[in-house]
């Protein structure tokens, strides 16, 4: 019989670094405002302009500044704006080789936006989605239908996911299609979704969906795009006990471990 492995220890979430994305999203505008109003105090012809300018650079800064519950509709119209913010300089960032820096400061921003949100009242509905491409790619193993087809046999993240799923009665979803995983979101309607993606899609997913928070962790690829990508399962852990309510039963509970290897 297989040693069972130690489920992974939940760890600290870490930092989020959300500092490049805020400076561009608010500095810009405030910058854009603090100009509109000098050329109104210098011109006396077209102020009315100038103001008006300064007045739309100070409306689209304000959603950044807004606080408080994660589903209030202003807050979805806060997410969708950023979500603007970052595809409209993605280019540039691009450009500048700064593209995955970039995104990946915008989910930072995003993540500490969520753990604001979340702080005093963990999420009851909360739902993991997760990329096939962490499932070893010359592995059979049928997860996309049965997660509990996985033969836990170490080689790949999903064997700690799926232990932890059972221990701790976590929903989640591995899809290989974003699509449907915006689709399997949106039929379960919960207040936050934990999102496991390369930045790319995570970029796309929150964009797609700003009326669901999402708590968003980037894929590593060490053989690049798709293929054996990897990701904090520690993270994920932490992530989940940090914003979500638990619903680990007060009993024990039997994880399924299976002989065999990938
Ligand atoms: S059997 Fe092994 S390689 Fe296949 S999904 Fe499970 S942990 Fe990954």
């Amino acid at each position: 019989m297989k040693e069972s492995r130690a489920l992974p220890p939940p760890g600290v979430l870490p930092e989020e670094r959300g500092a490049l994305f805020l400076w561009v999203r608010r500095g810009l505008p405030l910058a854009a405002a603090a100009f509109a109003f000098l050329g109104a105090a210098l011109h006396t012809a077209g102020r009315g302009w100038w103001l008006l300018g300064g007045v739309a650079a100070l409306a689209a800064v304000w959603p950044s500044f807004l606080r408080g519950d994660a589903s209030h509709p202003s807050r979805t119209t806060a997410r969708r704006q950023d979500s603007l913010w970052a595809q409209a300089f993605r280019p540039l960032a691009r450009w500048l080789h700064l593209e995955e820096a970039w995104i990946l400061s915008y989910c930072g921003h995003n993540n500490r936006r969520v753990r604001e949100a979340f702080c005093g009242r963990r999420a009851k509905r909360a739902l993991i989605l997760l990329p096939h491409c962490i499932q070893l790619a010359r592995c059979k193993a049928g997860i996309l239908d049965d997660l509990q087809a996985c033969y836990d046999c170490g080689l790949c993240p999903v064997g700690d996911y799926m232990n932890l799923v059972l221990t701790n009665r976590w929903e989640g979803r591995i899809t290989n299609r974003s699509h449907k995983a915006y689709r399997e979101a949106r039929e379960y309607r919960p207040d936050l979704v934990v999102a496991v993606s390369c930045s790319d899609r995570l970029l796309k997913g929150l964009t797609k969906m700003p009326e669901i928070p999402c708590y968003v962790i980037s894929l590593g690829l060490p053989h690049g795009m798709c293929v054996d990508t990897d990701f904090s399962v520690p993270h994920l852990l932490a992530a989940m006990e940090t914003l979500v309510e638990p619903r680990r039963p007060s009993g024990e509970v039997q994880t399924l471990r299976r002989e065999g290897i990938a």
